[in-house]
């Protein structure tokens, strides 16, 4: 017997159509590009997105169609995606900063019709127009006058193609099910892979990630998402905050630490959220100039594993509260929060900080389990590691034209390529990426854990831990340190930090101090990029190179 309720479509039109008739005059406040603040509200971004769709329609956009978007955090960056979504065309976010040859890779293979760029990325689309054959037209996101400085035969212009085109445009009326958008992720081996998100999925991220428990946005807050809407659709901001009427900050390109803490004071923002670099960058800015924060309650920082430092940073000198987040754009991406659950709220605020550190539990619809190589569920411990597996109604299924062949398990588990512990109370820690993870004698030694250790000595700018070949142990860890300016280390001083804070058999047998830690282009250490760097480089108690 089927229930006697409406069938209605979970369409992310939907969430900008909520947004217009309930928060209309809700501000969303944008760092143009150009340079000026802009600000503008979800009715007028609603009426601008719809227009924008009829612009599509004329230049041939059909259901399905794959249109692109380079840009930063801007109003008229959500603009494009409702206006793309709406008409079921694809929103595929691009990563501007993917080297050229990955960028084309991608824009080829999910065969964009148009890109969506903003004045920033117009040269290194120049550049490479002839790589990107199925790319008809090229929308700059600026006006007229902005216009002026684009060397783009051909480009149109955003604002010229929005004052073109009615508002009378029908959005939805398709299955839930249709994809609805496309991000690219560089997590696994071989190729960019793409995460092919469907109306349904996104609506229902919406939903979950809305929760006290999750990122809890309410109408009374004002977001500034500094995550980036080409990396894992900014958490899914840009849609939760119209869908519960929060006003949203847009910090356009601008992410360096006072550009940031301005916008936190003169919008009043409540709410954030970033990837530690990002947090870190504020805290020493906020730092160096006894800035204040003023009224940001809550951030919640996800990406990579967030440092102690950070957590008590914001905690002890600022009065802002920080959740631990982790998640993947396989899995749109928010999949576990470490949020407190009642036991964990009544231990004293020492015994918290330890559940703050790891990754969180997860909400409704996401399901974990944790499997060793042989296939067997291990034992949620908090101790024993393995291989973390997700399933859930928004992770991924399979990538984009079948790539990386059947990603599910004959229980529709996806493996997510990190190496986990789960506890008693269902938090779960990352303790590697199954490629980074060290194996010392048949043991593992998580890099993660060693890192963010050393990163809290003082003189310690950044570190990094890959495993380092070694005659006997397979594998040793190697510490690599990158000092604050001005500053002298020495290896027995890192390693006397580490001492009783780790297992005796977890400390590097060497730290090299290094110029930078490469990130890669979502913010994550580059471990590749430091391997391929370290190839020659042969630990004391071994005698061999480092295996690539
Ligand atoms: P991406 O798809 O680029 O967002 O990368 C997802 C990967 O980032 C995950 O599989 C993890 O390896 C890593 N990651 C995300 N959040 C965290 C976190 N809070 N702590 C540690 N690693 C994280």
């Amino acid at each position: 017997m089927l229930g006697l309720m409406q069938n209605w479509p979970m369409t992310v039109d939907k969430v900008i159509d909520h947004a217009r008739d309930w928060h209309g005059g809700r501000e969303v406040v944008s760092r143009s590009v150009e340079g000026p603040i802009v600000r503008t509200t979800y009715a007028q971004i609603h009426e601008r997105a719809k227009r924008l769709s009829n612009a599509l329609k004329a230049l041939g956009v059909e259901q399905g169609d794959r249109v692109a978007t380079l840009a930063w955090n801007t109003g008229r960056h959500i603009e494009a995606w409702y206006g793309i979504m709406g008409i079921g065309a694809v929103c595929h976010t691009l990563n501007p900063r993917l080297f050229a040859e990955q960028l084309c890779y991608i824009i080829n293979h999910a065969e964009d019709r148009i890109i969506f760029t903003d004045l920033t990325f117009v040269p290194i689309l120049k550049a490479n127009l002839a790589n990107i054959p199925t790319v008809k037209h090229i929308v700059v996101m600026t006006d007229e006058a902005g216009m002026k400085g684009v060397d783009l035969p051909g480009a149109l212009c955003f604002e010229t193609l929005i004052a073109q085109h009615g508002a009378d445009c029908a959005w939805g009326g398709f299955d839930e099910n249709s994809a609805a958008a496309l991000c690219y992720t560089s997590g696994t081996t071989g190729h960019p892979k793409g995460v092919l998100y469907s109306h349904r999925s996104n609506f229902l991220h919406t939903l979950v990630t809305m929760g006290v428990d999750v990122l809890g946005i309410s109408a009374r807050d004002v977001v500034l998402p500094v995550v980036p809407m080409f990396h894992a659709n900014a958490w899914g901001l840009a849609l939760s905050c119209p869908a519960a009427g929060a006003k949203l900050v847009m910090p356009g390109q601008k992410l360096d630490g006072a550009s940031v803490h301005e916008l936190l004071e003169t919008e009043g923002v409540t709410f954030s959220a970033a990837v530690p670099t990002v947090w870190l960058m504020l805290l020493t800015h906020l730092r160096e100039t006894k800035g204040q924060l003023t009224t940001l309650k809550r951030v919640v920082i996800g990406g990579s594993a967030v440092p102690e430092a950070i957590v008590r940073g914001f905690g002890d000198e600022y009065g802002v509260d920080v959740t631990h987040a982790w998640g993947m754009t396989e899995t749109s991406p928010l999949g576990t929060q470490a949020t407190p659950n009642a036991a964990i709220a009544e231990m004293s605020e020492e015994a918290q900080l330890r559940f703050k550190l790891k990754q969180g539990r997860p909400p409704i619809m996401i399901h974990l389990k944790l499997e060793n190589d042989a296939g067997d569920d291990l034992p949620h411990d908090g101790a024993t590691f393995g291989k973390l597996k997700v399933r859930g109604p928004f992770v991924a299924a399979g990538y984009f034209r079948g790539d990386g062949g059947d990603i599910l398990d004959d229980q529709g588990f996806f493996d997510t390529g990190d190496v986990a512990t789960l506890d008693e109370h269902g938090y779960m820690q990352i303790t590697d990426r199954a490629k980074d993870v060290i194996k010392s004698g048949g043991e593992w030694i998580s890099t993660i854990e060693i890192e963010n250790i050393a990163m809290g000595h003082p003189k310690a700018a950044n570190a990094a831990v890959i495993g380092a070949y070694h005659p006997k142990w397979d594998e040793r860890p190697l510490l690599l340190v990158q000092l604050k300016p001005g500053q002298d280390g020495t290896k027995d001083e890192f390693l006397a930090f580490l001492e009783g804070k780790i297992a005796k058999w977890w400390t590097p047998d060497d730290v090299v101090f290094v110029d930078d830690i490469p990130l890669g282009a979502t913010g994550k250490i580059d471990k590749k990029l430091i391997r391929e760097r370290m190839k020659d480089y042969v630990l004391p108690t071994a005698g061999a190179k480092v295996g690539a």
